[in-house]
């Protein structure tokens, strides 16, 4: 069905690509086991799924590092004739051999021990907001870490190395300077806001309790609106939002339903709408290639904060699916179309990095941000991280937790051993803000685009600068390429002072 005799004309991709595909039949089935483990696996079928996906993982590493397919790769990566996605096969398959290869099975085992048993210790340390009994599975974690860092090697930071894993080039460097330009400006423009009192603290619609099955046909219509195709896309239930991709024609997307504060399942609807509709507009001819997927951790959160955020929280979107959810939650009937875009995008410096609006949010990882650094440098130890997390909670966003459970131990990501993926989330939000910036030169104010509906110019326009290539570019030469500039937070900064200050 899919031809790729039109993107590749090299034998030795080609040969590399045919071997390539079992590789790939086995990512799939692993994505199914993954997506069914959250939606629908009856509770007892763990023990047998971790055995199955932990069997075919090991295939998958096997077949990646074995020494006849690794020399294919190689001998391409020599070639100097090679076109654009030739070239990104080459980059994508040397960087997943190369830390296959550097990690040792023994480490790599060992993680994948400690951590899923820590993320159990975690969940439990989390409800009895006990941090002594996470210590030291966390400690044994950042143990590990420091020594995956030292095995990839890196120049500057032993940080660097973790970054990389999740954002192809990121530097500690880099995502310092990030820090330094927005720091200061979310307090600035926090305190603006707060001080205005235009965008609430708190919401009479957040205590609002909601039938599920009402909601579940307002995200519907919702989906409906933006341009949903369930002969691609399948929307579910989890206890914790997520997209998988199966290809670049099945995706699935989940949401929650928690009986009240309704705009937090149609908000993560319409987030995993974006992260899927990336895998979904990959150009079908990468299909089976190591190039079909979103090219990072960092590219991928742009797109599903840029529906959210700046589509889905604008006034324009807002005024739009009024009449959808007042038709389906009456209570919404007593509030303006105004309220209710108040309502979207209420601000409040609060405790919770997921439940954090567009302004305070990224002040949330920088507190996570500059404590890793600190923990894979060594310079301070897990012990230490309560009281730290309390003293940069109070810097950046004015409070202090007085339970674990609502500071440090709060995330999942930690006991996963996802180190350096944080800062991922910032990436995102800045890069969401400067592909608005870039839409808007070619397509026009957004609200206005928004206001009159015309989603498809929205998703045309991402899927030929962004989408199409899955990752044939890495993330800074995508983003020269496609949006004209690098990293650049004062876009994401313009973004936020031209929505929340008024001038
Ligand atoms: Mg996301």
């Amino acid at each position: 069905m899919f031809k790729l005799a039109e993107l590749f004309s090299n034998d030795t991709i080609k040969a590399i690509l045919d071997r390539y595909k079992l590789i790939w039949s086995i990512n799939h089935a692993l994505s199914l086991l993954g997506w069914d483990l959250e939606t629908y696996m009856p509770e007892q079928g763990v023990k047998e799924r971790s055995i199955a996906t932990s069997q075919l993982s090991v295939l998958a590493h096997k077949l990646l590092i074995d020494e006849s397919f690794v020399r294919l790769v190689d001998k391409a990566s020599d070639m100097k004739d090679l076109n654009d996605y030739e070239r990104g096969v080459v980059r994508v398959l040397k960087r997943e051999i190369e830390k296959a290869k550097k990690i040792p099975p023994k480490l790599v085992e060992e993680l994948s021990r400690v951590t899923s048993e820590a993320t159990v210790v975690w969940r439990n340390a989390k409800a009895e907001n006990n941090f002594k009994v996470f210590e030291p599975y966390l400690a044994k974690i950042v143990d590990l870490m420091r020594e995956v860092a030292d095995k990839l090697g890196y120049d500057e930071h032993p940080y660097d190395a973790l970054l990389d894993l999740y954002e192809e080039g990121l530097k500690t460097r880099d995502f310092d300077r990030v820090v330094e330009v927005i720091t200061p400006r979310l307090k600035k423009i926090l305190d603006r806001v707060r001080s205005e009192g235009y965008y609430p603290e708190s919401h009479p619609l957040e205590d609002r309790e909601y039938r599920v099955e009402a909601l579940k046909r307002v995200n519907k219509s919702i989906l409906e609106l933006i341009g949903y195709d369930p002969k691609t896309l399948r929307l579910d239930v989890s206890a914790h939002p997520f997209t998988t991709s199966m290809g670049v024609k099945d995706v699935r997307i989940t949401t929650r339903y928690e009986g009240k504060d309704f705009r937090r399942s149609i908000l993560a609807v319409i987030h995993e709408y974006g992260h899927a509709l990336y895998e979904l507009q990959i150009d079908e001819k990468l299909a089976t290639t190591p190039l079909a997927k979103g090219v990072s951790l960092g590219i991928h959160e742009s797109q599903s904060r840029f529906w959210e955020n700046i589509v889905g929280r604008s006034r324009d979107f807002v005024d739009l699916i009024y009449s959808i959810v007042a038709e389906e939650l009456e209570y919404v009937r007593e509030y303006t179309p105004e309220e209710l875009y108040r309502y979207f995008n209420i601000v409040r410096p609060g405790l919770i990095r997921v439940d954090a609006d567009e302004v305070t949010y990224n002040l949330h990882i920088v507190v996570r941000f500059e404590l890793e650094k600190l923990l894979v440098k060594g310079e301070i130890k897990v012990s230490d991280l309560p009281e730290l997390w309390a003293e940069q909670y109070e810097d950046k966003l004015g409070i202090k937790p007085k339970t674990y459970s609502e500071g440090v131990l709060q995330d999942i990501h930690w006991s996963g051993g996802s180190i350096g993926y944080f800062p991922t989330y910032t990436i995102g939000t800045i890069v969401a803000a400067q592909i608005k910036h870039a839409m808007e030169s070619d397509l026009g104010p957004l609200s206005e685009v928004i206001s009159s509906k015309k989603f498809d110019s929205i998703k045309t326009w991402l899927r030929e600068k962004i989408h199409r290539w899955g990752s044939t570019y890495d993330p800074k030469t995508l983003m020269k390429k496609s949006l004209g500039e690098e990293l650049n937070p004062e876009r994401y900064i313009e973004y936020l002072e031209s929505k929340y200050i008024k001038i």
